[in-house]
């Protein structure tokens, strides 16, 4: 099947002039509609690889096509149909959310209904003279995502957009997020260092560590992964013997407190397991699936490079 992607890397390298590498090989692959989650800890090379993609930061080796065209030919006509919140939101504090829009959108040139029309989208109540330094966090990120889409943006890049919101700000963010996809089809890439606050948002998700890639794919394949990473506990009465008689199966396996841990095994392999465990003497309590939770695959991945 052809992809259509909205953004695409090609094995993009970056490296800071103190000589920090801070990007290496970086092939995203961002699909028109989705909305992708770019997950990794802090300093992983997510704020990096954003502002290439942006232009706020030069290119040195590799090359980013956004809307099926080079960056590097047709950067004004891409940047125009790009809206982005990268770090904290640059608002004017001394004004009010309708003074800071019509800022931009003289900048912009676009018509004035605009303002009410991003306003109502973002669901900022009408805040009125109030100035912004008085706004809530919360208030804040809407009023920026606001100014984000004045120019009816189709791909909105968000640096970790929920930084510092309460549970509450997180959810209406999320929500936000999903209407502005769903209503008027914008793809969104937010990045983020916590699986849990995105993963009933995205559809997609790409995970860097150290500069590096170590996933790319669809939730579902993500919650593949989950199913292979899931492994069996066995609890008996007689740990070292049962063991012993576990690891005779040719199984890895190991002792976590009371239990006994293998990756998971077919039926008729644990079936038979359990048979000659009691054959032997040993009394089984309990044999049963543990599967880890995504955010433990995402910690697991970043551990494995560490
Ligand atoms: P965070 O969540 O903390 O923002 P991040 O994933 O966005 O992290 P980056 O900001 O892209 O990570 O940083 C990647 C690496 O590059 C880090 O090791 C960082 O120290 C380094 N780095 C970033 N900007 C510069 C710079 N201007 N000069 C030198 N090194 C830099």
């Amino acid at each position: 099947m052809m992809h259509q992607y909205c953004v695409q890397t090609q094995h993009l390298h970056h490296a800071f002039s103190n000589g920090e590498k801070a990007l290496s090989n970086i092939n995203l692959h961002v699909p028109q509609g989705s909305i992708y989650g770019f997950l990794g800890p802090n300093g992983a090379g997510k704020t990096t690889t954003l502002k290439l993609v942006l232009g706020l930061l030069q290119i040195q080796q590799g090359s980013i096509t956004i809307f099926q065209q080079s960056v590097q030919s047709q950067r004004r006509a891409i940047l125009q149909q790009i809206g982005s919140l990268i770090e904290s939101p640059s608002l004017y504090g001394h004004l009010s959310a309708v003074e800071n829009l019509q800022v931009m959108q003289l900048l912009y040139q676009c018509k004035p209904q605009r303002i009410q029309d991003v306003l109502q989208l973002v669901g900022l109540p009408n805040t009125g003279k109030k100035k912004v330094h008085q706004f809530s966090l919360g208030m804040k990120q809407r009023l920026s995502i606001a100014i984000a889409l004045l120019h009816q943006p189709k791909l909105l890049i968000l640096d970790e957009p929920t930084n510092g919101l309460d549970p509450n700000g997180i959810i209406d963010m999320r929500e936000l997020l999903k209407k502005l996809n769903h209503v008027l089809g914008v793809t969104i890439i937010i990045s983020s260092h916590l699986l849990s606050e995105i993963e009933k948002l995205v559809t997609h998700v790409g995970v860097i560590n150290k500069g590096q890639m170590l996933f790319e794919g669809t939730l579902e394949q993500l919650e593949q992964r989950q199913q292979q990473d899931a492994s069996t506990s066995i609890y008996t009465n007689n740990q070292i013997d049962a063991l012993r008689i576990i690891r005779d199966f040719n199984v890895d396996a190991l002792i976590e407190k009371e239990h006994i841990i293998i990756p998971t095994v077919c039926n008729e392999k644990i079936a038979n397991i359990n048979r000659q465990l009691v054959s032997n003497g040993i009394e089984v309590f309990q044999i049963i699936s543990v599967k880890n939770d995504l955010e433990t695959i995402f910690i697991n991945m970043i551990n494995a490079t560490v």
